[in-house]
Order: C-alpha cells, then sequence, then structure tokens
C-alpha cells in the first residue's frame, strides 16, 4: 500500500495513526465482538465514545460550562437556515461579512428567512483583503453578526478574532479551520463546522452553542433544525452520524498527542509559511491574497502560465501529490494543507513546484 500526499479541500486527509486504529477496532470495537458502525446510538458503548469526544474536545477547545456540543447532520449548508431560525429571536435583521464563496452561500440562505445587512464585502479587492474592524458598518439591533473565518475556496482568513463591545451574538462558520489554533470560545455566541475538513470524515457537523441562545426557534423551525432538540437530547433525538463521531473521537485523541491546539497552531503557522514563502521568492507561482489575511489551512496559488496546469498535475501526481486542481470557481492549484498534512507532504509539494518551474518556466 502507497499513501499518497492528499491536498484535498475536503473530505480531506486523516491522520494516519487515526486510521490505523480505526482499522485495528474495525471488526470489534473494545472486545465487544461488534464494529462501532453495528452499535445502537443509545448503548452504553457508543455512549462512552460519544461523551469521551464531546469530553476530549471540549477539553481542546476549552469550551466553557455554559455552551452545548451538538454532533449534527446535514453540513455547514444545513446550518446557513438554521442558524437564522434559531437565532433571530424576535428581531428581523442580521449582519453578515462577505469574504468569500461560503460567506455568499451563508447571505443567500439567510436571506430567505430575515433582512440581511452586508456589514462589510471582501469584492471589491475580489476577495483578496478583509477591511478592518472599525470599518466593518456593524447594527446594534442585528439578531446576531455571522462571518465566514477562513473562507476554504479562496484562502482568505481572519487572522484574529474580532473585538467588539456591543451584545451581539457572534456567529462563525470556523469549517475549514477549527481545530487549527486555539480559539476563545467565550467571544462567540455560536460556532459551526462540517467535520470533513479538520474534524473526521463527512457526514458529522459540529455546532456549539451558547446555552441562552436556545429555546427562541421561529415556531415553524423543522424539528431537525431547531438547536434545543438537540441539545435536550444530546444529540441523539435521531439517529446520529455514529461512525463518524467516533472517528472525529479519535482525531480529538491524536490532536491531544501532539499537544493540542497550541502545538497544532505552531505547526500550522510553520507549514504554511514555508509554502507561502516559497510560492513569493517564485516569479512562476503566485498567491494574490493580502500577507495579513492568508489561510493556514487553504493555499490556492497560480502558474505564471495556465496552459500549464494540465502538466502541472500530472507531473505532480506522479510524485503522489494528488487533489492540488483549485476550486472550479477560482481556478489554478490549492493546496488543503489541514492539521492532518504531515510536514513531509509540505517539503515534497515545494519540491516538485520547484523542480516544475525549473524545467517548464
Ligand atoms: C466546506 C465548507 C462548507 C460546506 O460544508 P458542507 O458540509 O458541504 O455543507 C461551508 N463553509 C465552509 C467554510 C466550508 O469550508
Amino acid at each position: 500500500m502507497k499513501r499518497k500526499f492528499n491536498f484535498s479541500a475536503g473530505p480531506a486527509t486523516l491522520p494516519l495513526e487515526v486510521l490505523e486504529q480505526a482499522q485495528a477496532e474495525l471488526l470489534d470495537w473494545n472486545g465487544t465482538g461488534v464494529s462501532v458502525m453495528e452499535m445502537s446510538h443509545r448503548g452504553k458503548e457508543f455512549t462512552e465514545i460519544s461523551n469521551t469526544a464531546e469530553a476530549d474536545l471540549r477539553d481542546l477547545l476549552a469550551i466553557p460550562n455554559n455552551y452545548k456540543v451538538l454532533f449534527l447532520q446535514g453540513g455547514a449548508h444545513s446550518q446557513f437556515a438554521a442558524i437564522p431560525l434559531n437565532l433571530l429571536r424576535g428581531k428581523t435583521s442580521a449582519d453578515y461579512l462577505d469574504t468569500g464563496i461560503w460567506s455568499s452561500k451563508a447571505i443567500a440562505e439567510a436571506k430567505r428567512f430575515c433582512e440581511v445587512n452586508v456589514i462589510s464585502s471582501a469584492k471589491s479587492s475580489n476577495y483578496s483583503t478583509i477591511a478592518s474592524f472599525d470599518a466593518w458598518n456593524i447594527n446594534s439591533d442585528a439578531a446576531y453578526l455571522h462571518y465566514v473565518y477562513n473562507e476554504t475556496i479562496g484562502g482568505l482568513e481572519l487572522s484574529h478574532e474580532p473585538e467588539f463591545d456591543n451584545n451581539v451574538p457572534l456567529v462563525v462558520d470556523l469549517s475549514s479551520t477549527i481545530l487549527s489554533r486555539p480559539l476563545d470560545i467565550s467571544k462567540y455566541g455560536m460556532i459551526y463546522a462540517g467535520a470533513q475538513k479538520n474534524i473526521g470524515p463527512a457526514g458529522l457537523t459540529l455546532v456549539i452553542i451558547r446555552d441562552d441562545l436556545l429555546g427562541n426557534a421561529v415556531e415553524s423551525t423543522p424539528t431537525m433544525l431547531d438547536f434545543s432538540v438537540h441539545a435536550k437530547n444530546d444529540s441523539k433525538y435521531n439517529t446520529p452520524a455514529t461512525y463518524s463521531w467516533y472517528l472525529a473521537g479519535l482525531v480529538f485523541k491524536w490532536i491531544k498527542k501532539q499537544g493540542g491546539l497550541s502545538a497544532m497552531a505552531e505547526i500550522n503557522q510553520r507549514k504554511s509559511k514555508k509554502l507561502y514563502d516559497a510560492i513569493d521568492a517564485s516569479s512562476f507561482y503566485s498567491n494574490g491574497v493580502d500577507k495579513s489575511y492568508r489561510s493556514w489551512m487553504n493555499v490556492p496559488f497560480t502558474l505564471a502560465d495556465e496552459s500549464l496546469d494540465k502538466t502541472f498535475l500530472e507531473e505532480a501526481e506522479k510524485q503522489n501529490l494528488v487533489a492540488l486542481k483549485g476550486h472550479k470557481s477560482v481556478g489554478g492549484m490549492r493546496a488543503s494543507i489541514y492539521n492532518a498534512m504531515p510536514e513531509d507532504g509540505i517539503d515534497a509539494l515545494i519540491e516538485m513546484m520547484s523542480g516544475f518551474e525549473t524545467q517548464y518556466a
């Protein structure tokens, strides 16, 4: 078996150790004689698995006690609707920051339920930079303020957490950057993330929500989109994505073994810096994102000659570097370098890029 360096944006590469443990336990979890996939989600064994996963996540992110952690399904896309339904709380408008494609999708969905004020848009910079917080046109009567911490497609990331002195709850899509660094959860009303980038396999969606925000969903909210229903039922109102939940638990343990989120942050910063430095040092490759807002997790880049894109991808594949093709909406290349991408993968990519430049530029 030959594992390749997989730069997929999501579903993304998982730590080898985690896959090996899952493989070893696949047929028989902990002497039970059954696979985790085959267990009742309400049984004692799965309860142990799900509780441990939540405890480890709480530990990693230092989640305060007045926050509920929900292990849901439906992806970040479902949250785009669940957020207004649950968080409008009698108000009629919400603030949204526009930093790229995922912001736009969240905005479009919210517009079905409320008035959306776009407080600042990166569109005029072609999504290459973000205005400073004091330039955001925030409204004190907004039900909440939503933004996407890391735009997975454009590679545009808020470099630090916004500071506001009003009481409007912050709601953040952390799908592609959760667990890449420590985060002050107490600054947020709600955090959500699809699992398939930096948590585990697809099928699981994480929601972390302050408990005073629960219980006020619009009356017509579908039961499955009502956070308070899931909170009351420990995310087992219906059958949860048990296997993805278990795998996420293994990933949480793996991150703890790496030294937790401060250690991950150091590694992630180093990994991304190496790659951006290599891109910046070359006149053949480029990344147009403002250096202060470059993503640690998704590094889009273009070749000086677009007609070489296909050859670049073929050469990369030959060197076991896969899934580097950029999103269809932006073209070029994109290296997604989540927690599970080893530093060796970055080194191999940089070496391949340099060799390609020498040969073709
Ligand atoms: C991938 C992604 C989404 C969409 O997630 P789904 O699970 O496919 O719904 C939303 N927001 C961001 C930032 C993403 O990276």
